[in-house]
């Protein structure tokens, strides 16, 4: 049956799109953080929608899952293969141009394997901003960010992925192709059908290409890192600084003393810029070229040190400063994937709950998993934080094994009872299937499965993922 599958295969796409070898498959069946890894027949590497379309069709018809996968940067496992019918990969990664950029109306079209980067890259050319940056962003293509709703460091003013999309071209299960990529403002007619696809982790269809709404370019900014004595007061110095500055705050990023250090330890020469209990990086950012925006970020820390709200701060001087800085935030995932891993989760609470929230995670880890360290960091601005939890030091992560769902589901239901989410930007793939049993209403996962099975209902895509 593989044989024949995989000579049909070849009637679409040429030998080289075709990926057999054990060697080559290898990094497309694991996940980024190496821990998930099953074989997939293959690996097929498409160029346009038209053999996107003949492979997803094909597919369906020899009862073979189709996986698609981005730049597969995704933390709960969701682009690679898993334990169920035999199954391809369908990697977009050829599918990379940019079809249009329209700077009067302000958007550009961009097909599913366009990275985040490229597409900031082609907005800047235009002179126009894409806000969506995160720190994959070199890898993680538009394809995955849209079907993941990635969020990333610029939420708090320009929202998710989900408030950059104007339009979509999708493949649907059965192989029809889906042209709803429209570039309008405003549409009222009918369902908005796209918003099925944006975070829909591939389970309802495949898209190819989307149409991006781009903001005003970013003339003037001004980045700085502030040190807190306390999680109120890091809380008190977002009410502070937003308040000053409204809108023009469009990064507020909480850093724990644990995971400055974590970061620093493994930037070359990354001398510790401030000593304090806990770190808030913030950016403003103008849409004019002004001098006044460090100005107006001095004055709005003054406040806040005159307050003690802020114990120390340092502002960026230059581009190059400001990269430093952002590097330190930046850094923390690969750091702690480099030293041996974590038990990840990706909380959101209302913003006023954060500082209880951490409060109640420590006393959590303190009592009950006394040994485990925790790694605590994230998006304050938007209330979204990624509490990772490291095993003791000197043991590998496996040794959690045995307790990962204890400590996941703790840490959940600490989020769950304040009104919170068990996966605020991640979305679910195959490690949050829990969370979603535990804490999905029946109601809303009648209504996820209604879809699927209505769009899917031979579960060609990517089964195994989200619905359990
Ligand atoms: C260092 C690091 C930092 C990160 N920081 C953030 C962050 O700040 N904010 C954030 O939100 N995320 C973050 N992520 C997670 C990740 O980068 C995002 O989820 C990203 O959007 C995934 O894009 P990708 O192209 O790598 O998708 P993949 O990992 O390849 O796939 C993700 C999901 O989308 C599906 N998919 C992929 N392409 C398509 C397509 N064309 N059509 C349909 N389904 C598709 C896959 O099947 C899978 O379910 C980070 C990851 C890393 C490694």
């Amino acid at each position: 049956m593989t044989a024949d599958f995989l000579q049909s295969l070849r009637s679409i796409l040429p030998p080289k799109a075709i990926l057999t070898g054990d060697e080559d498959k290898a990094p497309f069946e694991t996940d980024w953080r190496q821990i998930h890894r099953h074989p997939a027949i293959c690996v097929a590497l498409p160029e346009n929608t038209e053999q996107v379309a003949a492979i997803v069709k094909l597919c369906g018809t020899a009862g073979i899952a189709v996986v698609p996968q981005g730049g597969n940067t995704g933390l709960v496992a969701g682009g690679v293969p898993v334990p169920d019918r035999p199954q391809i990969v369908l990697s977009l990664k050829r599918m990379n141009k940019i079809r249009n950029v329209d700077p009067i109306g302000g958007s550009l079209i961009a097909e599913a394997g366009v990275t985040l980067l490229e597409v900031q890259q082609a907005a800047a050319a235009a002179a126009k901003m894409f806000p969506v940056s995160l720190a994959a962003e070199g890898t993680a293509q538009i394809g995955g960010a849209i079907s993941t709703n990635a969020g990333g460091i610029q939420v708090l003013s320009y929202g998710s992925m989900r408030r950059q999309v104007l339009g979509l071209e999708v493949v649907l299960a059965d192989g029809r192709i889906w042209n709803g990529l429209r570039s309008l403002r405003k549409d009222n007619t009918g369902f908005d059908l796209k918003q099925l696809f944006i975070g829909g982790e591939g389970l309802l269809g495949i898209i190819t290409a989307a149409s991006l709404a781009l903001s005003p370019a970013i003339l003037s900014r001004a980045t700085a890192l502030a040190g807190v004595a306390s999680l109120d007061a890091a809380l008190a110095l977002f009410q502070n600084l937003r308040a000053q500055a409204g809108d023009a705050m469009t990064m507020c990023e909480f850093i724990s003393a644990s995971a400055m250090e974590l970061s620093l330890a493994h930037i070359n020469a990354g001398r510790r810029p401030l000593h304090a209990a806990a770190y808030v990086l913030v950016e403003f950012s103008a849409h004019t070229e002004t001098a006044s925006i460090t100005a107006v970020m001095e004055t709005a820390f003054e406040a806040g040190l005159t307050d003690a709200i802020a114990t120390d701060v340092i502002i960026a001087q230059s581009e190059r400063e400001r990269a430093d800085l952002i590097r330190i935030r930046e850094t923390i995932p690969d750091a702690e994937l480099s030293e041996g891993g974590a038990v990840k989760h990706d909380i959101s609470v209302p913003i006023a709950l954060i500082p209880q929230t951490i409060r109640a995670i420590e006393a959590l880890i303190a009592e009950k998993f006394p040994d485990c360290r925790p790694n605590i960091f994230g998006h304050l601005g938007d209330g979204n934080l990624h509490v990772n939890i490291r095993p003791p030091p000197g043991a590998k992560l496996q040794s959690l094994e045995a307790r990962k769902a204890a400590i996941t589901s703790a840490i959940e239901s600490i989020a769950m009872t304040r009104g919170g989410s068990f996966s605020a930007e991640h979305g679910i793939g195959q490690m949050r299937l829990a969370g979603m049993k535990a804490h999905k209403s029946e109601v809303e996962l009648d209504l996820m499965r209604a879809l699927k099975q209505a769009l899917d209902p031979k579960r060609t895509l990517n089964p195994g993922k989200m619905l359990p």
